[in-house]
This record gives C-alpha cells, structure tokens and sequence, in this order.
C-alpha cells in the first residue's frame, strides 16, 4: 500500500468560505475552482514553483496556462516592468517603445509584418477576426474541432465531444461553451475535425467562397497539444489562398514557447494573420495581433476598429521588450525544451517499469500525456484514450505537491525555471511515481468494490 499524502488545506478551506460570499465559485475565473475543499489560493510563485497559502509548495505545470515562459517573478522581467511603471501606464497617446517590440516580434516571426497590441488572447483573436472580415467583406469563418480562440461569442462554439458516441456515424454536435451565447451567432461557424484532408477540402468546396477566415492552433493547446501536420497546415494555406480566406494561426499559447517563430516557424506556413498572448510578456498582461501588411493596413479609419484604453500599457510594454530579447538572444527556450524532454523520460520510465500504454503528443515545452498507445490526431482520439486514468492521477499529484491541469485536455507547461532548478525534476517523478501507484491502486480497488 502506498501511503496516501497528507496535504493540509485548512487556510485555503477558510478562504474559499470566505471568498464564495463575494465571488461566484470564490474564485475570480471558473477554471480555477477545484471544489469546495480542494480550491487553492496562491501566496506567490517564484521560478517554476507556486507556494498556496497553507505553506505548501507545487512544481507547478500550469504555470497560468502558459504566461510564465521563464518562471514566475523572474528578477530581469520584473526589473524592467519596474522601469515601465515609471513611464506612467497609458495615455491614449503612443510611447516609443511599441515600435521596439514591433520591431522584435517582426524579426522573430517572418509573418509579422505588421504589429498592433490587445490585453488578452481573447482581444488579440477577436481584433484578427473583424480584420479577417474587414479585409473579405465576408462573415463566415471555419474553426476546427478542439481548438479553443478565447471567451467571446463567435469563438465559443465547440463540438460537444463528452456528449459523442464514439460508435455513431455523425459528427458531435456544435455547441456553445455556455449560456448567453446568442444562438443566431452559430449559423456563421463551421467546425471541422482536424487533420482530416478530405473534409477540409470539401468543408472550402462548399462554403468556402462565404469564408472570411480559417481559425487554427496546429498545436491544441487547450485539447491536449494536439498537432496538426504540417501537411495539413500548408493544406489550409492553400486553401484558405485559392478561395481568398485569411488563415489566422492562434499562436496565443504557442507563440514565443515552442520556438522563437512559434508553431509557424517550425512547420514552415505563413499565416494572413497571427495572434500572441500569453509569453509575450513572462505574464503581464499583453497580446498582439501581427500578419500581412496589405491585411494589417485596414487596421484604419474607415476599416477595421482596433483600440483599447489599456492597450500597450507601459509596464506590459517593457516586460515584453525584456522578455522577448531574452527568448530571442539566450537559450531559455531550449532550456526549457530540454527540461520537458528529460521529464517525459522521466514519466516514460516510471510508466513502461509498470507496463502502462501511454504515450505524448505536442511539443517538449507543452505536452499532453496519453493512457494510449498512439497519441490523438484530433479531438475525436482523445475520446478513445482512458483519460480517466489521467484524470484520477492528477488529483493525487496536487497533494503530492505538483500542480497539474485536472483535466486531461490541459498540457503540461515547462518554463526556463524548471530547467535551471535540478530539484524541480527529481521531486515531480518522485511525485509521479507515487501518484501513478496510487492511481491504480485506486482503480484496483474501485475494481474490487464492483
Ligand atoms: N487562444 C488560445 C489558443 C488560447 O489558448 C487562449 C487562452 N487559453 C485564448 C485564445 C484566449 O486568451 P485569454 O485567456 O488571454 O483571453
């Protein structure tokens, strides 16, 4: 028998008491409710770890989704956003300094040609979105099935993959992520399932003159890095070419993580349009909007609207000049790459030692963990793996110290940190080793009670 750990959460307990009579679900974003008894509340994070308020300390792989490609509070970007303050936050007048990081993003990512900012992920895609269709005339767009663009009502449609049978000859049914997404909105998106050639042929065949933009992460970071080849990637590119639609590649969790021109460089296809978030800026809150000068040129009066009172905020500004030069001129991503090769070495080990099929999918830097021989090709695959395995797993690896996503469909995220602190590795596969002992010993015995 495994002996099961004792992680105290009697102050997190306390506080979600609190919190839940002045925040629905006592939290400030849904995703970060974990039930009654098991919702953490941070004291700070520094490198790749996250310290809770009851004193424990996490190897964390969340690392807010993605945000932190260095780790959390790291000195140099801290130091610069500290000079940023200085300058005095937004103006509704422009700084110098937006046309420096322009000028680093467009040198990194070839497609960049040109630069605007938003505050968040789901800013910059809806900007690329109204410039796709400023730039068409059309409205329809295309998105494909797993993929996630962000909390606005024409990006909030999903296949409802829980709701699919598996054995059914249907596709799953499109549906809103939730209430209050107007219905009406629906008829303007189509899904397809990815890396099917076949139906994206047929999928511009049919609608594809009506299509103002094609929406793509070829790597899912939001359903378990999926990957799209890159033969379907360039498939799109000339599809989306042939029949005048904007293919906009969402590098918002990608972006400045798997490479320094994000998922893109590496397979070689230049986007119309191209959205960046979460790395941009080590955290601070920052995105971008880059693509084809001639497309990023309705960006205008008498165009596409684009704006915001905070955007290019200069604490953000100078976090993202930092950050960037950093991911640009040192080897931080390939620190961190390299951190996540050795950890799935690591995970492989301890699993083959107990004969559990398992296997990754995605990138080094942001990977997905599979209870399947073969990871999935696209969403509908990972309906067949034996993601409750994972599911059981991840809540014994957060009272083992190590946060991952409790949900399969989150990868797990790498930072530069992780790579530099040794004891980051050794303690998540002592963590895991237990974990995945524990999990089936729990399987062993829900087995046993049946
Ligand atoms: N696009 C992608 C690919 C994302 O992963 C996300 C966030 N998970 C968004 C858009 C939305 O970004 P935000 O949460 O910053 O609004």
């Amino acid at each position: 028998m495994t002996s099961l750990p004792t992680r105290t959460l009697t102050r997190s307990n306390a506080q979600f008491q609190r919190a839940v009579k002045r925040l629905p679900l006592g939290v400030a974003s849904s995703f970060r409710y974990w039930g009654e008894d098991r919702t953490i509340y941070v004291h700070h994070g520094k490198g790749g770890r996250t310290w809770d308020i009851d004193g424990n300390t996490y190897v964390d792989y969340r690392l807010g989704y993605g945000p932190a490609i260095l780790g959390y509070a790291d000195d140099r970007v801290d130091a610069a956003a500290r000079k940023g303050m200085e300058v005095g936050g937004v103006f509704a007048l422009s700084t110098e300094r937006e046309l420096i990081v322009a000028d680093r993003i467009a040198s990194m990512v070839p497609a960049a040609e040109l630069v605007r900012f938003s505050n968040s992920g789901t800013e910059a895609v809806m900007a690329a979105l109204r410039l796709a269709r400023a730039y068409t005339g059309r409205e329809s767009y295309l998105l494909v099935e797993g993929g996630y663009h962000g909390l606005f009502d024409a990006a909030m449609w999903m296949s409802d993959m829980d709701g699919w049978d598996l054995r059914s000859n249907t596709d799953p049914e499109l549906v809103p992520y939730g209430k209050g997404v107007p219905p009406t909105v629906r008829q303007l998106a189509h899904i397809t399932p990815m890396n099917d050639f076949q139906r994206l042929e047929d999928m511009f065949r049919r609608h594809g003159d009506r299509l103002a933009a094609m929406l793509i992460e070829p790597i899912q970071g939001n359903c378990c890095s999926i990957m799209a080849q890159t033969a379907y990637v360039q498939l799109a590119r000339a599809l989306c070419t042939k029949y005048g639609v904007m293919l906009i590649i969402d590098e918002v969790k990608s972006g400045f993580r798997v490479g320094k021109s994000g998922i893109q460089g590496l397979m070689d296809v230049q986007p119309d349009i191209t959205t960046f978030a979460k790395a941009v800026a080590n955290g601070y809150p920052i995105a971008i909007v880059a693509g084809r000068e001639e497309v990023m040129r309705m960006f205008r009066y008498g165009g596409a609207s684009h704006g915001g009172t905070f955007t290019a905020h200069s604490v953000s500004l100078a976090a993202a000049e930092e950050c960037l030069c950093i991911l640009d001129e040192t080897p931080a991503l390939e620190t961190l790459a390299n951190y996540g090769e050795r950890l799935k070495t690591g995970i492989s080990q301890i699993l083959d030692a107990r004969r559990i099929v398992h296997s990754f999918t995605g990138h080094p830097s942001m990977f997905g963990l599979f209870f399947a021989e073969t990871p999935p090709d696209n969403y509908r695959d990972w309906k067949r793996s034996d993601y409750s395995f994972y599911d059981q797993m991840a809540r014994f690896l957060h009272d083992l110290n190590v946060i991952v996503e409790p949900d399969s469909r989150e990868p797990w995220f790498m930072c530069e940190a992780h790579g530099l602190d040794p004891s980051c590795l050794t303690d998540t596969l002592k963590a895991v080793e237990t974990a995945v002992d524990l999990t089936l010993e729990h399987i062993g015995n829900k087995a046993k009670a049946q």
